[in-house]
């Protein structure tokens, strides 16, 4: 399979150089020249095969001879080793449970999946692997914790000092080994600003391979289509289901929409977006008009220009007729997000976080008006991780997982940093020295 950048459509690339790269030289987003048909076999089979086997299916056609399927396998494996369940909530409503993974929010599945395509890749190098990351939080941990003990490769992460959660600082700061992190005096924008000096200065680049394992890299956006057919295989109503994403940058979705063209069962998908409705006014107006961010309570969703909207006209060939048969789209309030979570903890005693909640209320909209239809919802992230605005919704807060309270107790190791570049460089020096 080969990779062309969606801007100079040209530049093709396989699989080993387009997750090396992350984005293409030109600036676009890569995209794969051919979308691979499942076979029958992969389909029918999804209730007997193990989780692994799908992943295998799913992914080999992408990675085409730049892993070898043995090693291929034990990637795919360690990118699943945990569960997915499909939870039933109401009659016609379940949820698709992502987030049992080490960081306890799906970006898990396509962070590991990235960080061990590119230990394999370090192998054949002769040159470590250097993934430089800024973040406000989330991305940071999943990425961390997917690298955490990769051979050939290592891990600086900045993040602004006062402005994570302390279970987002414990994820980022606890781990140690390869693992180093940066608490930069200033905010997510000045460690955005550092992390692109780096990546322009060529003297601290000398010998080692810095890449920024971007939420567009296809080896993490890729991967996310086999929870889709995992979801599939534990599927059990005589008609397709109604998948609702709770969507930002939309490569969640993305994933779905290609899984359904290359043959998952799905009958139709809902964008479930916050008060962030430029996708939303997209679906309704045909024009598109991106904008800044807004502030929501599922803040992991407050992008104003998600960059996989490209992906998404691509495989529609710009028809946004075509799309809209496929996919429908609602921008659910904050006050309507705290309430949903509020009822359906109330009747269901289940508890839902932010994220999935806005994808919930999306659900049960569309169900109420298409009344033989079910589906279900991703859960991309646990309650747990959203005390604040569950506890403000229900009372009480969710339960902390006993892995959690393990790393709540172990020891916070970063060095704080100013946010010059000078500062921040005479850091980074120090850590590859000793790498
Ligand atoms: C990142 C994230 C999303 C949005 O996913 P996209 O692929 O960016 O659309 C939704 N929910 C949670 C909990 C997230 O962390």
């Amino acid at each position: 399979m080969r990779y062309f950048s969606l801007k100079k459509r040209n530049a093709f690339v396989d699989f080993r150089q387009a997750t090396l790269e992350g984005q293409a030289p030109d600036g676009g987003l890569y995209f794969p020249e051919k979308i691979p048909v499942w076979s029958n076999g992969l389909i029918r089979g999804l209730r007997q095969h193990s989780k692994a086997s799908i992943g295998i299916g799913i992914m080999q056609p992408y990675v085409g001879d730049a892993i070898p399927t043995k090693e291929l396998f034990t990637i795919v494996e360690e990118t699943l080793s945990f569960d997915f369940p499909l939870r039933r909530i109401e009659e016609r409503i379940s949820s698709l449970e992502l987030f049992h993974g080490p960081t306890l929010a799906f970006k898990d599945v396509g962070a590991r999946f990235l960080s061990r395509c590119m230990g394999y890749f370090a192998q054949t190098l002769h040159q470590k692997i250097v993934v430089l990351v800024a973040t406000s939080g989330d991305t940071g941990g999943a990425v961390a914790d997917a690298f955490y003990n990769v051979p050939g490769t290592a891990v600086i992460v900045l993040y602004p000092s006062g402005k994570v959660s302390p279970v987002q600082e414990k994820q980022l700061t606890a781990l140690g080994g390869n693992i180093h992190a940066l608490e930069i005096e200033g905010d997510f924008d000045d460690c955005q600003r550092l992390v692109k000096m780096a990546f322009q200065d060529e003297a601290l680049k000398k010998n080692i391979l810095l890449t920024s394992s971007n939420s567009i890299n296809i080896s993490r956006w890729l991967p996310q289509q086999i929870y889709y057919a995992l979801g599939l295989a534990q599927w059990d109503a005589d008609s397709n289901p109604i998948i609702a994403v709770p969507s930002g940058n939309f490569g969640n979705l993305c994933a779905g929409l290609l899984a359904k063209q290359s043959g998952l069962p799905v009958e139709h998908f809902i964008a479930a977006c916050n008060a962030n409705e430029v996708f939303t006014s997209y679906m309704n107006t045909g024009q598109y008009c991106p904008t800044d961010s807004i502030p929501t309570l599922s803040n992991a969703m407050d992008v104003g220009n998600p960059s996989n909207f490209i992906r998404i006209l691509e495989l529609f060939n710009n028809n946004w007729q075509a799309i809209k048969e496929t996919v429908s789209s609602v921008s659910i309030t904050d006050a309507a997000t705290t309430a949903t979570i509020q009822k359906v903890h109330a009747s269901k005693g289940y508890i839902l976080d932010p994220h999935a909640a806005v994808a919930y209320k999306a659900l049960q909209d569309h169900l109420e008006n298409n009344e033989t239809q079910k589906g279900f919802i991703l859960g991309t992230a646990d309650p747990v991780k959203f005390p604040d605005v569950v506890e403000q919704a229900i009372g009480i807060s969710p339960v902390v997982p006993e892995r959690l309270k393990k790393l709540m107790k172990k020891q916070k190791n970063s060095q704080l940093t100013s946010w010059e570049y000078p500062a921040f460089r005479s850091r980074a020096v120090e850590i590859l020295k000793n790498i």
